[in-house]
């Protein structure tokens, strides 16, 4: 084990130096266990649907009886590979399964069958922005965290202590459930980027179809290893929080271990390796057991199964069903509608909000106009109201009708804005039909404008007499009047136009 430490030691070198939390540099690596979408376990035939009555969905392979033979399923084998498609790993041709030994109430047969020394996916990252900390006054970062590997295993039954006093109850229908478990390196440097990431992670597990991202029901669950060390020293002893099932906790949990860990070191203790548990009822991560280091599992490759053998041609047919990835998508939202990599990051943080501004755009809006209002307005409107693009009350299609009319001058900012509330609370339907009854037609014909124009200029006497001075911002002075006294219809763009005419 002290191996594999050095080795995540030498991957820090040259990595730069995170924010500091009261003079410590804060180190996180994430250990995440997706739970795959097959409808069979991992090698048995048995379901893997949630809910049923205890103990009747595991199956004499599950728990290992004498006589029974572990199968692989090629589905969990092929959302492996489309883990590793899609963070660019590398996809090991030949992987092993090897028995992890340890005796815990809900593992019965004694021992789990994981991947030790060469795991299905290797390599690879996920890539994120991070928001700027508060007051900071900094632009979203864009982070990258690297992957170690991504290996498959069997989950575990589960011990139920609540329904039962004094005794605990065991219940297997999640033994051989498949798993995949992504490592990362330890790339994190704040609570707000490990939290970043597994929302990516997430995203990313949930978008190709591999897993159903349930946090709830566990299908997603993160176990983060916080460290803390003085800038330039070693890394520091870790403590690994298990089973993190809300990005809410997740949260919680790191910030409350990073200043448990900085209070210990400060007042001169010494962090001990720990498996720890975050209460959420009392905010407190807790020690749960002394980590184990993995030779005390003794591993040794599974004698039941052969080694998993993936060959160049399965992975081209598991590649050709993928739909696109987020970020091909955003690359694509860059490079043909000339967004930043930012907004193009916002719009595909789930494919219906991708499709959204895909038909908005398809609908004649600009697709720089319809960004700033599905990550602006809409996005707020969809997080007050707590619900998902899939209900908001405008359609992608009024969307597209209402940023035409903005960009063709028809609605200047104000008018919009009314538009859009008449659109979101139902009022209208049809945004030229509630420019109309409204009365937002602008006013831009030129003739009409005359006599605000001639009014403006000749109450403004010493604004126009700056303008002609060379002044140039006395002008915006003299817009504001018209647009107030045209009722917000004006279009500002032309009444400037007509007024430096005017002037000239
Ligand atoms: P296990 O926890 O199963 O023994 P590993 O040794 O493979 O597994 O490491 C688990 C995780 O701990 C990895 O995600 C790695 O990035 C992270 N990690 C390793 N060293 C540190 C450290 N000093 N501080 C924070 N995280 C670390
Ligand atoms: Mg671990």
């Amino acid at each position: 084990m002290s191996e594999t430490v050095n080795t995540f030691e030498a991957q820090q070198q040259g990595r730069p130096t995170g924010p500091l939390v009261r003079g410590y540099e804060v180190i996180i690596g994430f250990e995440t266990h997706a739970q795959l979408s097959t409808a069979s376990k991992i090698f048995s035939r048995a379901s893997t649907a949630f809910g049923a009555e205890p103990n009747t969905q595991a199956c004499a392979v599950d728990l290992a009886l004498p006589g029974t033979l572990p199968v692989m399923n090629k589905g969990a084998v092929e959302r492996a590979i489309r883990l590793g498609l899609a963070l660019g790993s590398h996809i090991a041709p030949r992987s092993v399964f090897a028995r992890k030994n340890y005796f815990y109430p809900d593992l019965p047969k004694g021992y789990q069958i994981s991947q030790f020394e060469i795991p299905v996916v290797q390599g690879g990252s996920v890539s994120f922005f991070v928001g700027p900390s508060t007051g900071s006054g900094q632009a979203e970062e864009q982070k990258t965290v690297r992957l170690v590997r991504a290996h498959l295993e069997e989950d575990a039954g589960k011990s139920l202590h609540e329904d039962f006093v004094g005794q605990s109850g065991i219940d297997l229908n999640r033994a051989g459930t498949p798993l995949l478990e992504i490592v990362t390196e330890p790339d994190m440097r704040s609570t707000a980027e490990a939290v970043a990431y597994a929302k990516e992670l997430h995203k990313i597990v949930t978008w190709i179809g591999i897993c159903d991202g349930n946090m709830q029901e566990g299908s997603f669950r993160c176990d983060a290893n916080v460290s803390v060390r003085r800038p330039g020293e070693k890394l520091g002893t870790r403590r690994e929080i298990k089973n993190l099932n809300s990005f809410k906790f997740m949260q919680q949990a790191i910030d409350y271990e990073i200043s448990w860990q900085i209070d210990t070191l400060e007042d001169g203790g010494k962090i001990e390796q720990a498996t720890v548990l975050f209460n959420p009822d009392t905010g407190e991560t807790r020690a749960m057991r002394a980590k184990e280091d993995s030779a005390d599992y003794r591993y040794f490759p599974d004698p039941d199964l052969p080694p998993l053998v993936i060959a160049a041609d399965w992975i081209e047919r598991v590649k050709a069903e993928m739909p696109e990835l987020p970020r091909v998508m955003a690359e694509r939202y860059v490079r043909d509608h000339g967004l930043s990599a930012y907004d193009a990051a916002q719009l595909t943080q789930g494919p219906a909000l991708a499709r959204y501004f895909d038909d908005a755009v398809k609908a004649g809006a600009t697709p720089k106009l319809a960004s700033n209002w599905i990550t602006g307005e809409i996005a707020r409107r969809l997080n007050a109201q707590e619900i998902g693009i899939e209900a908001a009350p405008v359609s992608a299609a009024q969307l597209g009708q209402l940023v035409k009319r903005i960009a063709d001058g028809t609605l200047p900012n104000n008018a919009a804005r009314q538009v859009f509330e008449a659109l979101w609370t139902g009022e209208g339907s049809d945004v030229d039909a509630i420019i109309e009854a409204k009365d937002l037609k602008p006013m831009n014909d030129a003739g009409a404008l005359d006599a605000i124009l001639d009014e403006v200029i000749a109450k403004n006497a010493k604004n126009v007499e700056e303008y002609r001075g060379g002044k140039e911002k006395a002008l915006n002075g003299l817009v504001g009047q018209v647009m107030k006294a045209s009722g917000g219809k004006a279009n500002p763009a032309q009444v400037t136009e007509l007024l430096k005419a005017r002037l000239a």
